[in-house]
């Protein structure tokens, strides 16, 4: 079936997003293969039409009013592993990929055990915990560019929750990373994941940290010594448990959702001088043609 057909309209994002937010996008598809995803870009090319491309939207924040465009909700999720040498989908679970390269005893990706992501997703925020990040283990990622061709890059430069594909065009469709044999791996792994349970919400409807850290400090010690921690405006709510995340009490609107931001970023500018930057990407409503 041509990608052209396969096009869904007025598509609810809500289910989207792990915030459980957001309206309806003009159109949507999922896509499944490289392949399939050098073919929309052409589309997406010769039509000048808008779009966006999300994996598992657990770090990100549609509009109420949806999004007027195409979603583009990447499935690619091919695995290969040989010998430490691993090469992944860019719609594959970073999560499941983080405990199941742990089980084998290959070290690297074990801080991604809990990170509710996409490959493509940890690889465009450079996600990261415990004192790792993704580009650490992360030797080459396969991008369709701008004019659709696919191409594979390395010796990228990465920093804090910043990739430079924040600043392109290209869609991520897979990853290349290099482990190293660990006997700890999965020992560490189930550390990790014990830790984020005992202080993270999960299991609530969120975007994971709603603040990069200052440079000195963590961003949910300074809102919870603030005195900020349960704050709600609207269906929206600073984390009882960790004053870093927002929770979606079951009805938040977008909108509620970026005013608690804001009132934050207000408190903590006011009480103690620092400037707190979004993590979460909130997506407008609309971009215009690309
Ligand atoms: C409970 C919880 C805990 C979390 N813990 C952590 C943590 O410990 N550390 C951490 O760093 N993050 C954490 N997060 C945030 C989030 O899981 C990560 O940022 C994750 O890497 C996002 O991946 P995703 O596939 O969900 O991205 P999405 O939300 O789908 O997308 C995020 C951004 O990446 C872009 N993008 C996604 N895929 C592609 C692609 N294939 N090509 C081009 N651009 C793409 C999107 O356009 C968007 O701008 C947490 C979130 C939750 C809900």
């Amino acid at each position: 079936m041509s990608i052209e057909t396969r096009i869904e309209l007025n598509k609810p994002l809500k289910g989207l997003s792990t915030f459980g937010i957001g309206g309806n996008a003009r159109y949507f598809i999922s896509v499944q293969t490289i392949a399939e995803m050098q073919e929309l870009r052409l589309f997406l090319n010769r039509e000048g039409m808008p779009y966006w491309v999300v994996g598992k939207g657990s770090n990100s924040l549609f509009s109420d009013r949806g999004f007027d465009g195409m979603i583009v909700l990447n499935k690619i999720d091919f695995f290969e592993f040989d010998e430490g040498v691993l090469h992944v989908g860019a719609g594959y679970s970073f999560s499941l990929l983080g405990a199941q390269m742990a089980r084998k005893k290959w070290s690297g990706l074990e801080f991604a055990s809990g990170i509710p992501g996409s490959v493509g997703g940890a690889i465009y925020m450079n996600a990261g915990a415990n004192g790792k990040e993704t580009c650490d283990a992360l030797t080459h990622v396969g991008v369709i560019d701008k004019s659709g061709e696919l191409v594979e890059i390395a010796d990228l430069a990465f920093s804090y929750r910043t990739s430079p594909f924040q600043n392109s065009e290209d869609i991520i469709v897979s990853g290349r990373f290099q482990l190293i044999k660990y006997e700890q791996a999965r020992k560490d792994q189930l550390e990790i994941v014990e830790y984020r349970m005992r202080t993270q919400p999960y299991g609530e409807k969120s975007a994971g940290c709603i603040f990069r850290n200052p440079d000195s400090i963590g961003a949910g010690a300074l809102i919870e010594e603030c005195g900020l921690k349960g704050k709600r405006i609207g269906g929206a709510e600073v984390s009882t448990l960790h004053g870093n995340f927002i929770i979606n009490r079951g009805e938040a609107k977008t909108s509620d959702v970026l005013e608690l931001a804001k009132y934050i970023k207000e408190t903590i500018r006011e009480k103690t001088g620092h400037e707190l930057e979004m993590e979460i990407r909130p997506i407008p409503y609309n971009i215009g043609g690309r």
